[in-house]
């Protein structure tokens, strides 16, 4: 039988996306799998043996949780599983009842050019003119304008959504440009709200656009939510959609989610009254590291515009109450096989947020992510990389240095100079430093053996995964690890202007 692998986890098996076992049970299957592939153990199971709870384990579209014999589910040779992990995202009765319906009659009037602009709409009977007029009435809040957001706002203020709210606190970088298409060349350096506003109200002079140009946060978030009827999930890292996903709960507003990684993406309807909540499919996040952000991990640029263009026909469906929204159901994309597969979800009686209602107000999430709260990377689109000037304090016991300092200490050339990037990565640009991705340093700690009291100083591409390398070292008894802040984008900012930025 076949084991399907998620990108995320591929660093360990040898980028290999199946392997194949021979197992008469899901726990025989997985015994196989780390027993072929020993560095997935950690990343699968807890110290107690358990599996981990961000991990989900399907057989076929099956979660093992929800089967009777859970792990010991038989399998025969034709059986699949997949192991999905969270990825650094009914009927029309129910639709219907999660939006707030308003009589027919109070449904806002359209206009004789809003009447022509909307034929194609008008003509279909299952939207026709009520469908329209409810399409005016329904105010949707797009948590982000990045890859997801970009498409999620432009569809929905085409098809005649009347509002429109945006949440984003950063500014447009050439960067974004590859897949935010709400932005453009002539906003770059733009307030992401202000430029995401220039292009829908270009699209569509009706749209009411609401800015919020805010990090959405645990102060802010309930209040922010309490106007909207449907809340469109576009962030890419864990704290905010937790956050999202709480919010979602007790306000009790219905979470169209996208997530997307690489080439991968996932999309689901969370929150709703008889539907699961982004908890009950992951009750706890990945432990800081485990999955890398678009930022650091890549994504093909198109692949948002796919899973944002799902959640944006999912809320339309919802505002509409047509069809069937993907309530209970999880819908994975895989863009390079262009497979389109759906697992279904249950709602878990025990979840905190939607099954017990532990949860009654929303908590620090950066805390129960396990990072640190976001400082020049922010919790919405990764995008901008602040430079640091000058040599700073340590951070978690590793000192940070600049780029002026690494610069100095290369040219008396005492040090060991590490790059944890990927070899990719290396290819745009290099300082000429040894070469170890930091998923591959614990495996490949051997290399560095004898450099334990030397002074190693680590860099990537903005000093996050180095800082991880940092503490990596640190833990196998290197006494002098070093983090260069900023990573090679300060170093192309302030030593060489003719090394190119990615
Ligand atoms: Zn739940």
């Amino acid at each position: 039988m076949t084991i399907l692998i998620p990108t995320p986890l591929r660093a360990y098996t040898g980028q290999k996306a199946t392997v194949d076992v021979n197992a008469a049970t899901v726990k025989d299957a997985l015994a196989r799998l780390t027993e072929a592939h020993p560095e997935l153990k950690t990343h699968l199971f807890g110290s107690d043996g358990k599996l981990r709870s961000f991990v989900n384990v399907y057989k076929n579209d099956d979660d093992i949780r929800d089967l009777p014999e859970k792990e010991n589910t038989s399998l025969s040779a034709d059986d699949e599983l997949s192991i999905i992990p969270s990825i650094a995202g009914g009927t029309p009765a129910i639709a219907e009842e999660a939006l707030a319906e308003p009589q027919v009659a109070e449904l806002p009037k359209l206009s004789n050019e809003e009447i022509a602009r909307y034929s194609r709409h008008l003509i279909l009977p299952e939207v026709g003119m009520e469908g329209q007029r409810k399409l005016k009435a329904a105010k949707v809040l797009c948590v982000g304008t990045g890859g997801l957001g970009a498409p999620l706002a432009l569809y929905l203020t085409a098809a005649g959504v009347g509002t429109i709210g945006l949440v984003d606190f950063d500014v447009v970088d050439e960067s974004n440009l590859q897949r935010q298409v709400i932005h453009s060349q002539a906003t770059v350096g733009k307030l992401k709200v202000d430029s995401a506003e220039l292009m829908l109200k270009g699209l569509n002079k009706n749209v009411n656009v609401v800015k919020h140009n805010t990090m959405l946060t645990s102060a802010n978030a309930l209040e922010i939510f309490k106007d909207y009827d449907v809340i469109a999930d576009g962030t890419d890292n864990f704290q905010t959609r937790y956050l999202v996903n709480d919010a979602c709960v007790l306000t009790g507003k219905p979470n169209a989610y996208g997530s997307i990684f690489r080439f991968e993406g996932q999309a689901s309807v969370f929150a709703t009254e008889a539907g699961p909540c982004y908890r009950c499919l992951y009750p706890e996040p990945p432990p800081p590291g485990l999955v890398p952000s678009c930022a650091e991990g890549g994504v093909l640029g198109i692949l948002p515009g796919l899973v944002g263009v799902i959640q944006a026909t999912e809320v339309i469906k919802l505002i509409l109450g047509i069809g069937e929204p993907l309530i209970g159901r999880l819908l994975l994309v895989d863009s390079l096989g262009m497979t389109f597969r759906t697992l279904k979800l249950r709602k878990n009686p025990n979840c905190p947020a939607c099954g017990t209602h532990e949860i009654q107000e929303l908590i620090d999430y950066n805390q129960f992510c396990g990072i640190a709260a976001p400082t020049e990377t922010g919790p919405l689109e990764v995008a901008s990389h602040a430079a640091i000037a000058a040599d700073l304090q340590e951070k978690d016991g590793i000192p940070q240095i600049s780029v002026e300092t690494l610069k100095s200490k290369r040219d008396a050339g005492k040090a060991i100079i590490l790059d944890v990037r990927e070899p990719h990565e290396a290819q745009i640009s290099s300082i000429g430093a040894t070469l170890i991705p930091v998923g591959e340093l614990e495996s490949r700690i051997g290399e560095l053996k004898g450099h334990e009291n030397d002074e190693v100083l680590l860099h990537c591409k903005s000093g996050a995964r180095s800082q991880r390398a940092a503490l990596i070292l640190k833990q196998h008894g290197f006494t002098d690890v070093k983090n260069v802040s900023g990573g090679i984008l300060a170093w192309a900012d302030r030593i060489d202007s003719s090394m190119p930025k990615y």
